[in-house]
Parts: C-alpha cells; structure tokens; sequence
C-alpha cells in the first residue's frame, strides 16, 4: 500500500494522537501541517527552504494545476514532484471545493460538475473519473476523493443527498484510480454539522477501506465550537489504523484544538497569504509589520523565533519592503509565517510525547492572546 500510518502513542491528558504517516516520497511525523503550493510552488518558497524549515510534505491543487499549466504537461515533466523538484512527500486535493467555491455558474449532476473556469469563462466538467485521471497525472503521494463541498449553513435534506453522492463518487473514485500502489487516495467524510450524517459518511467510506480519511466540510464559515464539537463525534468514527486529515484548516488556535480531538493532518493558505499582507504569526500574536509603529523597531518580528527571517532582519527592515511591495519582504513573512507554524506542530508532538498537550494549550492561548475576549482568529 503507497500510504501506511504508524501509530506511536496517545497523549494522556487530551487524546491527541502521536504518529507516522509512510509515503513513496519520505515519512512525516503526525500531528502534521502542510504548506499550501497551489500552482506547484508555496508561493516565494524555494524546496530547499521548505526542507530547512522541516516541511516533509506539502500540498497542491488539482483544480488549478489542470487549467494551468495542464496536467498533461506535467505528467510529461516526470510527475509534480520533478517539474517542481521537490523530493517530499504532496497531496493534492480532487478540485471539488475549488469548483464548489470559486464558480458561481455550476450545476451538479450524479454524473459529476459542470462549471465555467474562473479564469476564462470557458465550460468545463469535472468528475469523480476526471479528477483521479489528473491526480494520476500529477503522480501526487496521496489523492483526495471527488466529493461535494455544500456551504454551511446547508439544510438537513439537502446534506443528506449531498452525502449520498458524495458516497456514490468516493466508490467511482476507487475504481478509476490507476495506480493504488504507488498513490494513496483518502476518502473525505461531509455531513456538515449532522452527526447522523457525519457517522453515515463515515460509514459508507470506511467500508470502501481507503488509506486514509479526511474531514471536509468545515472551515467554511462556522463558529471554531461547532468545528470542535463536530470534531469531537467525528474522529472517533474513523479507524484508528489510518491517518485523518482535517482540510483547510491552519490557524494556531484550531492546529492544536484539532490535535487534542485526534487529527493527525491539517493545510491552510492562511500562514502564506496573510505573509503577503505583511501579517505575521508570532509567540505574542498577531503582528502587522506595516504599522506605523515598526518604523523604528529594530528587533526581529519574533524575539523567541530563530527562524532565517528572525536571526537576520528587523521589523523595521521588513516594514519598509512589504510597504515598497519588495518581493523579498514578501519572502521573509512568508519563511516566518511557515516556520512558526511547523515549529508549533514540534511543540504539539513533544507535548503529547509527554503527555501535557492540554498545559500545552493554556500557556500557548494565554501568551497568544486567544483567551483574551475578542481575540482575533490568528
Ligand atoms: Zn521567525
């Protein structure tokens, strides 16, 4: 099997699971995040930093990669992993939640999804069949299935069928993916805010024995408790022998409320596209380094960090490139932003090693300032 999850230990005060996940492409150690290369780059990122700062996999996206450059082109590269030299382990996605989110103009069909490219305007069909052709293309380590993403909030009977199809497509999927012993492909449970739906998907997907299992359908614009009560009944309906991968979900708050419920994967764009705002993640909170009052400041963005960013430039420095729009101001919030957040996974795995992940939590929300009221998301 391309995917194996090896289990290690769980931690005594919250739940959180220590692990392993084994790809063609290098082992991660769980709970992991993952950087988001949407077009075959984590955007200003080189591989090689990515590797500096420990990132052992990353993510791409289907939907993007098939309207440009074609995944025709890159099957002929050798595969994303040559065309955009990176070693590592990649998953990507199945263009379902990109379809489902960034075209207005889609009807759903059982047979698949028609849509208009968001960039041409161009009619386009994509199906459970279509979307594993071009993850086979791809050659990613581990696929996603064709589901659908319904927005929240989503009626009952509207989930239900959702569901239903969604069940339908993950068993089409299996059968059209090609290569099952060199690329994993994940099931995603939907169900929305439903725990009869969420255990109905989970159901139907486990009985389909896929290596791994993703959570979908959240970080849609739900309050973070209905994510973690929603996480609370979910995670334990899928097997504890495969890694679960909540999607689309990266901020510090909800990494580590994610761990303690028992994910072991997550990604998020956040860290990388609030870095080209000039946001920053830091031991202290939020920063926006355009402020007025970074002028003068010549300390790193983050005293505690020793990340390439912290050990060599000054808020003040990086203040004046991200507001002169210098690309390499845009790099050094983005090689921070990154950083901090794999760092914060070290820290999440040393905790549940030793079995203090919920004092872990306190001290981090309380120094962040999540446990102030009206704290920001990030
Ligand atoms: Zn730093």
């Amino acid at each position: 099997m391309a995917i194996t999850y090896e289990f290690i230990k769980t931690c005594k005060q919250t739940g959180a699971r220590l692990g392993k996940v084994h790809t063609p492409h290098g082992s991660f150690d769980t709970p992991a995040f993952m950087p988001v290369g949407t077009l075959a780059t984590v955007k200003t990122m080189s591989p090689e930093e990515l590797q500096e700062m420990n990132a052992n996999i990353i993510l791409s996206n289907t939907y993007h990669l098939w309207l440009r450059p074609g995944e025709d082109i890159i099957e002929e590269a050798g595969g994303l992993h040559k065309f955009m030299n990176w070693d590592g382990a990649i998953l990507t996605d199945s263009g379902g939640f990109q379809v489902f989110s960034l075209s207005d103009l889609r009807q759903i069909e059982e047979e698949g999804v028609h849509f208009r490219n968001h960039i041409s305007g161009e009619k386009l069909f994509l199906s459970p069949e279509k979307a594993m052709h071009i993850q086979n293309a791809l050659g990613s380590d581990i696929m996603m299935a064709f589901d659908e993403c319904p927005p929240y909030p989503a009626e009952y009977d509207y989930m239900k069928k959702s569901v239903e199809r969604t069940s339908r497509w993950a068993e089409r999927c299996l059968t059209a993916h090609k290569k099952p012993d060199k690329q994993g492909l994940f099931g995603i449970v939907q169900g929305g805010e439903y725990e009869e739906l969420r255990r109905q998907s989970a159901e139907d997907l486990t009985s389909l024995d896929f290596p791994g299992y993703a959570i979908g359908g959240l970080s849609v614009g739900e309050p973070k408790d209905v994510m973690n009560r929603v996480l609370e009944f979910t995670t334990p309906m899928l097997p504890e022998n495969k890694p679960r991968y909540l999607m689309g979900v990266g901020s510090p708050d909800s990494l580590i409320d994610g761990s303690i419920r028992g994910v072991d994967m997550f990604d998020c764009v956040l860290p990388t596209r609030i870095a080209r705002n000039g946001t920053c993640m830091t031991s202290n909170g939020r920063l926006v380094v355009r402020n007025a009052k970074f002028a003068r400041d010549f300390r790193p963005i983050d005293e505690k960090c020793d990340c390439y960013t912290c050990r060599n430039y000054s808020s003040a420095y990086i203040r004046h490139l991200v507001k002169n729009n210098e690309t390499f101001g845009f790099r050094l919030t983005t090689y921070h932003n990154l950083y901090f957040l794999l760092k914060l996974m070290e820290h999440v795995r040393q905790a549940i090693r030793e079995d203090r992940l919920g004092d872990f939590r306190e001290e981090f929300f309380e120094q962040y300032g999540f446990n102030k009221p009206n704290a920001k998301n990030f």
